[in-house]
Parts: structure tokens; sequence; C-alpha cells
């Protein structure tokens, strides 16, 4: 069986046209983002934000349209809203929207209801362990007794829906708000559940904007104490808009000792700096080697760098991870090491440093209240 490809794909849907413009959604440019996978397709529908939920019935007039084509296994099609105009003042240079006065913020910025802080779990490069740091944080949290939800907005290469041994697709009661998915007490939503999780998916920069603020928004989060959010990798652009546009009670920086040399853990404190986001700590992953045999401590790298950079930059040190066998396994497999060996040392590790962070969230909400209304 040939299987399908892209052009069969776009020419199904290039017989579906948009009510209002009457002209067909390919040929309006309104497709985008197709990724075809053995018989997986995904794409985005990117339209108007005003007419987002008008076009609710396009988008599955156009899921229903590939569904039917022959070697189609699965179909997804995300309505992605076009990005705002940028407000007068965005420039990352100048002051945060949220830091204007209460009722004059940027929309974007504004507070998500039921949510009372947002952090950021950040990196300056892909692969240091920041998503295994905001699953084992997220999972440390709740075991305080806190409420707690995961964005995955590592939109590039989602792995919280797998380290939190989560699958399938999350449902919408209503056809325009998604129910977030649920394990572990967490809740999560990730776009890993709306496209196949092999797929690297590959978005330009303001579709990710829009997926991020319909992750943050049009999910029914419920009331929260944190939402943790999985920062993609990296301190360019796109991480620098995501950090202005959510609004973030602070972020946390993971590093690995190799990267403190390479300066990437301070352009993301500079980054969060200039959009006035508190840096709440550095945690150094993969800090020395345990041996899984003898328990000895090895010092690949030189151990202590994020300890000695951040005393430099004026940061809180959170706390340092060695590289361990077991921390891989056991969130790579599902299981992360908080809730499967909750007696272990680094389980300790990771309470202590969530701990820390509620103290100084909360500490920080008496000192600077930031009151956003909608
Ligand atoms: P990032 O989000 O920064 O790309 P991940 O959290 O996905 O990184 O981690 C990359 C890989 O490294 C994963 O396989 C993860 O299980 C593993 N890993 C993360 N931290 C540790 C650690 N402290 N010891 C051993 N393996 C780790």
């Amino acid at each position: 069986m040939a299987g399908i490809s892209q052009q069969d794909v776009l020419a199904a849907l290039a017989k579906i046209n948009d009510p209002v413009k009457g002209k067909d959604i390919v040929s309006l440019g309104m497709i985008q983002g197709i990724q075809v996978r053995e018989g997986h397709v995904a794409f985005t529908i990117e339209v108007e934000r005003a007419r987002a939920n008008e076009l609710e019935a396009v988008r599955r007039e156009a899921e229903k349209a590939i569904e039917n084509l022959p070697g189609v296994l699965s179909v997804t099609a995300v309505l992605t809203a076009e990005k705002a105009p940028p407000a007068p003042h965005s420039r990352p240079e100048q002051r945060g929207a949220a830091a204007g006065p209460a009722g004059h913020a940027a929309p974007a910025k504004a507070a998500v209801a039921g949510v009372r802080f947002i952090i950021a779990v950040a990196s300056g490069k892909g692969g240091v362990g920041k998503s295994t740091t905001a699953v084992n944080l997220a999972l440390a949290f709740s075991s305080l007794g806190l409420k707690i939800g995961v964005l995955d907005a590592d939109i590039y290469g989602p792995s919280v829906p797998r380290m939190l041994g989560l699958s399938g697709k999350p449902n919408s009661r209503d056809g325009k708000t998604l129910d977030p998915m649920e394990n572990y007490s967490l809740k999560c939503m990730s776009m890993g559940f709306l496209v196949a999780e092999d797929t690297p998916t590959i978005w330009r920069g303001p579709m990710v904007m829009s997926a991020l603020q319909q992750m943050l928004r049009g999910v029914n989060w419920g009331e929260l104490d944190v939402l943790v959010v999985d920062m993609p990798p990296g301190t360019g652009d796109a991480q620098l808009t995501m950090a202005q546009q959510v609004p973030l009670a602070g972020a946390v920086i993971v590093s690995t000792p190799q990267d403190i040399a390479l300066l990437d853990a301070r352009k993301g404190l500079n980054m969060f700096r200039r959009v006035e986001v508190p840096v709440l700590g550095f945690i150094e992953n993969m800090s020395y080697f345990k041996c899984p045999h003898c328990g000895e401590h090895t010092n690949i790298f030189s151990h202590g760098g994020a300890k000695a950079e951040a005393a430099k930059l004026d940061v809180e040190f959170l706390g340092e991870l060695p590289l361990d066998i077991v921390i891989r396994e056991t969130s790579d497999e599902g299981h992360p090491i908080v809730l499967s060996q909750p007696d272990s040392e680094h389980a300790k590790t990771y309470r202590a440093m969530a701990t820390r962070l509620w103290e100084k969230l909360e500490g920080g909400q008496r000192a600077a209240p930031k009151i956003v209304i909608d």
C-alpha cells in the first residue's frame, strides 16, 4: 500500500472552504506544518484570533477529510490563532508588561485564572536534564501537598508525557477548551499529546507562541498552586518572547557543569532579567558521576561551577544532582525518582529544592503583589 504523502493531505484539504471567505483553506494559506509519518498526520490551521471559535467546525471537517483518506491511521488538526500584533511597549529592553499599573497589562501577560504561581524551568541549551528536573520538581511540590500542573512548552521535543507515563489525547467537553491529562496527581498539557510522540515538531516562531498561549489559557487547569512550565531549551527569540508572554512568578535555570563554563546559564539569567522575571535559582544537574556499583563520586567536569557562578551573579544556588543512571532510567520509564524512590537521596534533594522554591514564591508574593486583571 502506497503511503499517504503531504501532497495527498494538501489535495484533500484544498476541497474545504472557509465559509466566510469563500475560498479553500489551502489557497488561503491557512494550513501549516503538515507532518506525515507512517500514516499519522498532523497539521495546524492558522486563523485570526477573533475567528478561532467559528472555525472549529472547519477544523473538524478538515480532520474528517484526512481521516477518510486511505492509509491514514490518525489525524491531529490544531487551530492556532495568529500572534497578536506586538504591544507598543513590548520591547524587551523596556519594562515588562506586568510592571505597569494593575489593569493595564498586555492581555498576553494576564494572569491565568485559578493558577497561583507559574514558574519556568529553563536551560541555556538542550540535553542538560531540564525536563527531568521539571518533572521531579513538580512531583516534589505535589508531595508537599500542593496542587500542581506541568505545562510542557518544549514544543520542539516534548518529553514530559513520557516521563509522567501519559499518552493518548486530551478530552474537550465543550469543543473549545481542553481538559489536562492527569497522572500521579499532576495535571499536564503538552504539545506531545496533540502531535505524534516520535515526530519532531517544526513550528514557525509565531505558531510556537500561539500554541503556548492556547496550552496556557485554553486548558481547564482548575485551581493550581504552581504550574511548572518546561521551557524550550535555549535563550533565543522564541524563549525570550515566551518569558515575556507568560505571567511568570519566577524561573529556575538548570545547567550542567560544562554549560556553566560556556556561560549558557548566564545567558539564561540575563534573558529573564531583561523581562523582569525573577530568577529563583540555579540547579546544577549531572554535577558529578555517581558509580552505580560502588557509589563512588567522580567529578567528571569541574564540579561546583554553578554554585560559584550563582554566588558571583547574586542568584541562589538551589542544589545539585549527580549523573546517575537511576535518574535517567526512572524518568525515561515514566516513574520519576521522586515518585518511585521517595526515600532516595536524590528524591530528598528535589524535595528540598521544592520546599525552598515554595518558600520563595510565597514570600515573593507578600513582598510584591502583582494583581493583573484579565
Ligand atoms: P532536556 O530537557 O534538558 O533536553 P532531559 O531532561 O530530556 O533534558 O534529559 C536528557 C536525558 O538525560 C534524558 O534521557 C534524562 O533521563 C537524562 N538525565 C537527565 N538528568 C540526569 C541525571 N542527573 N543523571 C542521569 N541522566 C539524566
